[in-house]
């Protein structure tokens, strides 16, 4: 017996992308946030992670 040449593809459960959404939306506060979408917050989730932020590399000041 021989594999298929096309093998299915293996499913991708629905509660997945709910956690891809949430960690992409957590690098995008780690890493971009100046203050566009949180406006006076901003400050605050800057300085959580600003040392996070230089870690990997992303200038800020
Ligand atoms: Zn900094």
């Amino acid at each position: 017996m021989t594999s298929p040449a096309h093998p299915l593809p293996t499913p991708i459960p629905k509660w997945a992308y709910a956690v891809a959404l949430v960690a992409l939306t957590v690098t995008w506060l780690v890493l971009q946030e100046n203050g566009i979408a949180l406006g006076h917050a901003a400050e605050t989730v800057h300085e959580f992670f600003h040392d996070g932020r230089h870690a990997l590399g992303v200038p800020c000041h």
